[in-house]
């Protein structure tokens, strides 16, 4: 519920450190508001490869599609293009020049952007935390609709 009070209150759901820290887990807070990364291979989401779409973990925002997962070797869950709207920045840290991958909406750290893997139809590997999304399963067709078109058939 606390999730739907945030998202009410305007366009942008920022939300002040406290609230944050209510708000997620304490991995996902780590991650997403800290800029941390999760050790390799330990996200819950690396080996999903069901049907559906990757979310922010801080605001619901609709971010991947699981069309766009690869198998990237690395330990974290990696995709080929972005579905939703994410933001770029140049991230000079621990030395190295990356591109920071932010959530736009709510302003979360997701991953770094990578453009090698060649595997792939844009060569872009989109390199996120698991602690950064949460995953919802593409609906089913009901059972109502089944069975109408079996009536209609
Ligand atoms: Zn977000």
């Amino acid at each position: 519920m606390k999730h739907y009070v945030a998202m009410k209150r305007g366009k942008k759901s920022r939300l002040s450190d406290s609230e944050w820290k209510k708000k997620l887990t304490p991995e996902q807070y780590r991650v997403l508001r800290q800029r941390g990364t999760e050790p390799p291979f330990t996200g819950k989401l690396l080996n999903n490869k069901e049907n559906g779409m990757y979310i922010c973990a801080g605001c619901g925002s609709p971010l991947f599609s699981s069309a766009a997962k690869f198998d990237s070797g690395t330990g974290w869950p990696s995709f080929f293009e972005a579905k939703g709207k994410i933001e770029l920045k140049e991230d000079f840290g621990h030395g190295m020049r990356r591109t920071e991958i932010i959530c736009k909406k709510c302003g979360g750290h997701l991953g770094h952007l990578f453009d090698d893997a060649s595997q792939t139809p844009t060569g872009a590997r989109y390199c996120i935390n698991s602690a950064a999304l949460e995953f919802k399963k593409k609906g089913i067709p009901t059972q109502g609709r089944i069975l109408f078109r079996h009536l209609k058939g």
